[in-house]
C-alpha cells in the first residue's frame, strides 16, 4: 500500500475525550471515528486489524469443529419472552418497533435466536454434538460507554453455542471451546488468562473469563503468580481428543475475577497471590438446560426420551480486542503491533521523497516486498522526515526501513525494529534476504 493513497487521518494532538492509551492511539492513528456515544466507524487502519483478529478467531472456531452461520442483528421480541429474558434484560437492550407495531430488538447476545434455529431442525441425539457460531455486531445500551472500543455500545463479537445430549458431553464441548480460546488468543500474540467467573445475565453453573492483564482493565482479578508466568507448550490441538487434562493444566492454578474470588480457596503453600487488573476479552458459559427448557428445544436421547438439550455459549470481544492488544503493546511513541495481527510487516520510509536515488531504491524495494508478501506500507509522501518517523512509530508496524541520502551514499540502509528500537544497517541485498527469511 502506498501511504499517499491510504486514508489514515492521523491526529497531531491527544484527543481530549480519550482517557486511556489505546483509545488515544486509536484516534490519533486514525483507526476509528466516533459516530455517537459508544458507536464507531472503523477507518482503514482499524478495519484491517479488526479483520485480522476476526480471521484468527474464525479459523480456530472452524478447526474446533464449529459451524459458521450469520444471524441478523435485529431479533423478534417473541423468543426473548419465551426465555423470560425480555423483561430481565432491562435498559441495556435496545428495543425497536417496526411499522406494524411489532417489537424488535437489536441483539445484545444470541442464545434465544440460536436455540430457535436449533429446535426447528434438530430432533435427535444422533445429530449431536453441534456447535454453531457467528461473527456479528451486538448492541448493549451500556450505562457508561467509555474507553473507545473497549466498552462500546455497538461492538463486534464472535459468539458460539454448543448443543449436547447430556451433561458430560456438554462439558466436553465446553473444554473444546476452552482450549480453542487458549489457542486463538495465543495466535493473536496475546496472553489471555482463563479465570473462574461469574455468569451474570447469561446464567449457568460453570464459566471462565479470558483476561489480558493491564492496569487500565476494568476487572479486578486475583491470580497465582505461577499462572502469570505459565507458558503452555501446545502448538496445535487435536479437538477430537479428550481435552480435560489440558484444561486442568490451566484450571489447577488459582485465578478468579473479583466476584468469584475467595481467598480461602487459595492454597498458598509456595505461591503468591497477586491482585491486579485486567481486560475481559472472552467469556465462556456452561448453562445446561437454562434456555432449552423454557424454549422447548428438546431432542430424543439414547433411551428415546425427549429432553431439553444441554447448551453452552462462548463469546470473544473482537472489537474490544483491538483496544486490549494496544493496551498490552505500546510505548510513549505509539502502538507496537504483534506481528500476528499487524496491518503490514514493513513500513518503508522515504526520508527524501523527490530525490531520484531515494525514490528509485524505495520503489524497487516496495515492488520486491509486494511481490513476495504484499506486506508493506510505503511512505512516499513529501512530508518532513521527522513527521514521517513520528507517524511510523505511532502506526507501529514491526519493521521500518529508512531510506535517505546518507544511506544511499554508504549503500547501507537502516532497518529499525519497532519493538526493541534496535537499528541494523544492511545492504540492499541483505534487506532482501531479511524480508525473504522473515516471510
Ligand atoms: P463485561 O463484563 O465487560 O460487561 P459481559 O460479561 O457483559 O462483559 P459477555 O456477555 O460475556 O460480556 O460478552 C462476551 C464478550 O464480549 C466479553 O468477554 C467482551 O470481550 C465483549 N464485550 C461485552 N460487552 C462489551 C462492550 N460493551 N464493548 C465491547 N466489548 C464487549
Ligand atoms: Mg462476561
Amino acid at each position: 500500500m502506498l501511504l499517499s493513497r491510504f486514508f489514515v487521518p492521523v491526529l497531531k494532538e491527544n484527543p481530549k475525550e480519550a482517557e486511556i492509551i489505546s483509545h488515544i492511539y486509536m484516534l490519533r492513528a486514525g483507526m476509528i471515528q466516533q459516530s455517537a456515544s459508544g458507536i464507531y466507524s472503523w477507518l482503514p487502519l482499524g478495519k484491517i486489524v479488526l479483520e485480522k483478529i476476526t480471521e484468527i478467531c474464525r479459523r480456530e472456531m472452524l478447526k474446533a469443529g464449529a459451524n459458521e452461520i450469520l444471524m441478523p442483528t435485529l431479533q423478534s421480541a417473541e423468543i426473548w419472552k419465551e426465555s423470560g429474558r425480555y423483561e430481565d434484560y432491562g435498559k441495556e437492550m435496545l428495543r425497536i418497533k417496526d411499522r406494524n407495531n411489532r417489537n424488535l430488538l437489536y441483539g445484545p447476545t444470541n442464545e434465544e435466536l440460536v436455540t430457535e434455529i436449533f429446535r426447528t431442525h434438530v430432533k435427535s441425539y444422533k445429530e449431536l454434538p453441534l456447535n454453531l457460531f457467528h461473527i456479528q455486531w451486538k448492541f448493549r445500551d451500556e450505562l457508561r460507554p467509555r474507553f473507545g472500543v473497549m466498552r462500546g455500545r455497538e461492538f463486534l463479537m464472535k459468539d458460539a453455542y454448543s448443543f449436547d445430549v447430556d451433561y458430560n458431553s456438554s462439558i466436553k464441548s465446553y473444554n473444546i471451546m476452552f482450549m480453542a480460546y487458549i489457542q486463538l488468543f495465543k495466535k493473536m500474540g496475546l496472553k489471555a488468562i482463563p479465570m473462574k467467573a461469574d455468569t451474570g445475565p447469561i446464567g449457568g453453573d460453570l464459566s471462565h473469563e479470558f483476561i489480558i492483564i493491564a492496569d487500565t482493565g476494568e476487572s479486578e482479578v486475583y491470580v497465582e503468580r505461577e499462572l502469570l508466568n505459565f507458558k503452555d507448550s501446545l502448538t496445535n490441538i487435536n479437538y477430537e481428543d479428550d481435552l480435560q487434562e489440558k484444561v486442568n493444566k490451566f484450571t489447577s492454578f488459582y485465578a478468579a475475577t473479583e466476584e468469584k474470588h475467595d481467598a480461602s480457596n487459595f492454597d498458598n503453600k509456595n505461591n503468591t497471590l497477586i491482585k491486579t487488573r485486567g481486560i475481559e476479552v472472552g467469556h465462556i458459559f456452561h448453562f445446561g438446560q437454562k434456555y432449552s427448557s423454557p424454549m422447548r428445544a428438546t431432542i430424543s436421547d439414547r433411551q428415546g426420551d425427549n429432553i431439553p438439550v444441554f447448551m453452552g455459549s462462548y463469546g470473544v470481544g473482537l472489537s474490544r480486542l483491538v483496544g486490549a492488544i494496544i493496551e498490552a503493546n505500546h510505548d510513549q511513541n505509539g502502538i507496537i503491533w504483534p506481528s500476528e495481527i499487524s496491518p503490514w510487516d514493513y513500513n518503508i520510509i522515504n526520508l527524501k521523497s523527490g530525490d531520484n536515488d531515494c525514490d528509485n531504491i524505495c520503489l524497487k524495494l516496495y515492488n520486491f516486498i509486494n511481490n513476495n508478501t504484499s506486506n508493506v506500507l510505503y511512505d512516499n509522501t513529501d512530508e518532513r522526515a521527522g513527521a514521517k518517523l513520528a507517524r511510523a512509530d505511532l502506526i507501529g508496524l514491526p519493521y521500518q526501513i529508512l531510506i535517505g541520502p546518507k544511506g544511499i551514499k554508504e549503500e547501507l540502509y537502516d532497518l529499525k525494529c519497532r519493538k526493541s528500537g534496535e537499528i541494523s544497517r544492511l545492504s540492499y541485498n541483505e534487506l532482501l534476504n531479511f524480508v525473504q527469511m522473515n516471510a
